[in-house]
């Protein structure tokens, strides 16, 4: 687990390195990986005292098509559908010179995974998706944890410096308006460190309430399922030195995050993609569960405030490892029969026991009448234990950020390039339009960190 790591000694910090990347999370990562095997000297600067942000959350897994992976499933994808599901999802506002370097450079990112010993052959799907692309584990554990520990061992083993606990506050320029290092704030105080090239890594803004309610001021008072440090820092630093910012006023609300306790727990969407299915608090289905989140989004905040109720079984549990760790922390209800968990979780026994029934038959013939669902359908409900999990919107992922070129080069307002700086990540907008697909997140750091690696590799060579 990505616990075991041991940050480096914050006394060996040095004054300059060929490439700062700012940011511990998947982008981040990979994109020090993928510079430090093209033989530079990078170092990741974390401000936290954990390592692996958001993307230590990431629950269902990563995008892809054309892959090995795939046809051992008998999948036959393409990336012209991959970019087709994407663009219909994300309202057709999709970057569109983005979108195409994602999807035809996904399979790559899943074969250099697997180069490094990092294998997704396990395959599940996400709403919004028209087929099984949703690369993961063969243990079927959450994405987000694997993917990072699985880094960091590769860091570990190239011996790469990662500091935690050191924050950057300003991106320095030369007189040639290139990068020429950073300035941070570490525990032994405040350092200016020299390199030719930075990889802004920083991730969103979701925890940033000042940030989030000056681009959306109707999101005031959401739960957000972030880590406290996704405060959008790296939008503001490029800001400073001139790069343009788009879509900052799209931001995804997750529409299934348990939030009763004092914490917010996402509850992936694989949960749903194996087969659970949504009901109301009167036990009735309401919507395609696998709607994109937009808009299963907006059916549940039409129930008036309710939240709703994920429903499924013994058969669906087995398929999605996360449930263990939501029962331990006791977000899941259980019971014995359908009707005892209507009971137990205060829905209409009788009317969840017939919405159950009637959605087996839906999927015995793979045919939804009621609401047109028609992706994770492959098992029905029957097999108890039955549980439930309640569940509501919360803010999760910032669509906006810093604008960038397919090279991953930050650009300014006038599209001109900031030479030696380049985003990947959460922190860039534009990829996702008005709404990410899940599994497009995890891709995307793995897809632009890698770019990132490689076109400064290229930008130092000049
Ligand atoms: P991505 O999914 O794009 O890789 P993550 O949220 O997983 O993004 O990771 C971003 C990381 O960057 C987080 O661990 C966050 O704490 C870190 N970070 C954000 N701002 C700064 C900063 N100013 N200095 C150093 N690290 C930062």
């Amino acid at each position: 687990m990505a616990e075991k790591f041991v940050a480096t000694d914050l006394a060996t910090l040095q004054d300059n390195y060929d490439l700062i990347v700012i940011g511990s999370g998947g982008a981040g990562l990979t994109a020090a990986i993928q510079a430090h095997e093209l033989g530079l000297k990078p170092v990741i600067l974390e401000k936290m005292s954990k390592i692996g942000g958001n993307t230590t959350r990431a629950s269902s897994g990563m995008n892809a098509a054309e892959t090995d992976v795939q046809l051992n499933h008998h999948i036959v994808d393409s990336f012209e559908e991959f970019y087709a599901d994407t663009f219909k999802g994300g309202g057709q506002q999709n970057n569109q010179e983005l979108l195409k370097y994602f999807t035809e450079h996904s399979a790559l990112a899943i074969d250099w995974l697997a180069d490094h010993q990092i294998v997704l052959d396990e395959l599940t799907i996400t709403g919004g998706m028209s087929t099984m692309r949703t690369h993961r584990p063969s243990s079927m554990a959450p994405i987000g944890g694997f993917l990072v520990s699985e880094l960091l061992k590769q860091v570990a083993t190239e011996n790469i410096p990662l500091y935690t606990d050191v924050k950057v506050n300003e991106l320095m320029l030369n007189d040639a308006h290139q990068i020429s290092g950073v300035k941070v704030t570490t525990a032994n105080g405040d350092r200016e460190l020299t390199a030719k090239a930075v990889v802004l890594a920083t991730g969103g803004f979701g925890a940033n309430q000042a940030l989030l309610t000056k681009y959306r001021a109707d999101l005031k008072g959401y739960n957000t399922t972030n880590q406290p440090g996704a405060t959008g820092d790296g939008i503001e630093l490029a800001q400073a030195i001139g790069a343009k910012l788009v879509d900052m006023d799209q931001v995804q609300v997750h529409p299934t995050v348990q939030q009763d306790t004092d914490h917010a727990y996402l509850i992936g969407e694989a949960v749903r993609g194996e087969g659970a299915i949504l009901v109301n608090q009167s036990g009735a289905r309401f919507v395609n569960e696998l709607d994109t989140r937009k808009n299963v989004t907006a059916a549940i905040d039409e129930l008036g405030g309710t939240g709703a109720w994920l429903i499924f079984d013994r058969g669906i549990r087995d398929r999605v490892k996360a449930v263990e760790f939501y029962d331990s922390i006791g977000l899941v209800k259980t019971a014995d029969t359908v009707a005892d968990l209507a009971t137990t979780t205060k829905l209409d026994a009788a009317t969840l026991t017939s919405t159950v029934a009637n959605w087996n038959q839906a999927v015995a013939d793979q045919n939804d009448a009621e609401f047109g669902r028609s992706t994770g359908m492959d098992r029905d409900i029957q097999h108890g234990p039955f549980y439930s999990i309640h569940i509501a919107p919360a803010v999760h992922y910032t669509m906006g950020g810093v604008a960038i070129n397919h090279l991953t080069q930050v650009l300014t307002a006038q599209d001109q390039v900031i030479n030696g700086l380049f985003a990947a990540g959460e922190v860039v907008g534009g990829l996702h339009g008005n709404n990410r697909i899940g599994g497009n997140s995890i891709a995307e750091t793995v897809i632009f960190g890698r770019q990132a690696g490689q076109q400064v590799f290229k930008y130092l060579q000049q």
